[in-house]
């Protein structure tokens, strides 16, 4: 399985860092070998001093397809979930600066936590889902999918121009302000609406 991420869907977050609104989605890869396994802590990497939380809505595809149209994508997948993806802040900057690829800012080992799916038809519309993070119980993100500026369907329609979609894959959403620092011992606890997905210790 290959999981698929989107930067910069939330205007609000697009300011915080300073970047420019794109006029496509930006698109980057995480692979399997990121995912947090369950139940383990999250180890900041030794090559990095500002690892930052970045929470996101997740989907998980369910069934194969190829330039998917807008209109026919809410039939790619029937859970959606909650995840971080994590960033290493200060290697992403650099890497940024000479415009080479984020892969190792993003894609090393634990970078990706996904927590808990739930089935679609338990929420409201995924157009209007409403979520947020706790970092040692304040929040420090919360966000609704009400803000992206390209909305699930409209991702699905996207990435799938360019890669095949196969059942497992996961797409994350794009993060809302509020990004920033973790540190050892901190505890990071995900909700979307009203339910805890994930509660994660930073070692
Ligand atoms: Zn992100």
């Amino acid at each position: 399985m290959k999981i698929i991420c989107i930067g910069r869907n939330y205007t609000d977050h697009i300011k915080e860092l300073e970047n420019e609104k794109p006029t496509d989605p930006v698109v980057f890869l995480k692979p399997d070998t990121s995912i947090l396994l369950k139940g383990q802590p999250f180890f900041i990497p030794e090559f990095s001093q500002d690892v930052h939380h970045e929470v996101e809505v997740l989907v998980k595809i369910n069934r194969i397809g190829k330039h998917i149209q807008p209109k026919f994508a809410h039939k790619y997948y029937d859970q959606i979930g909650l995840g971080i993806d994590f960033t290493a802040r200060d290697l992403q900057a650099k890497l940024k600066a000479k415009g080479l690829p984020w892969e190792k800012a993003k894609g090393f080992d634990g970078a990706a936590v996904v927590g808990k799916w739930l089935p679609k038809e338990s929420l409201p519309h995924v157009d209007d889902l409403t979520f947020s993070l706790t970092k040692n119980g304040e929040t420090v993100q919360s966000g609704s999918s009400s803000l992206m500026l390209w909305k699930i369907d409209e991702l699905i329609a996207y990435v799938s121009q360019f890669f095949t979609l196969k059942i497992g894959d996961i797409i994350f959403t794009g993060t809302p302000a509020g990004v920033g620092p973790v540190a050892i011992n901190d505890n990071l606890v995900g909700t979307l609406e009203g339910q805890e997905l994930f509660s994660i210790k930073v070692k």
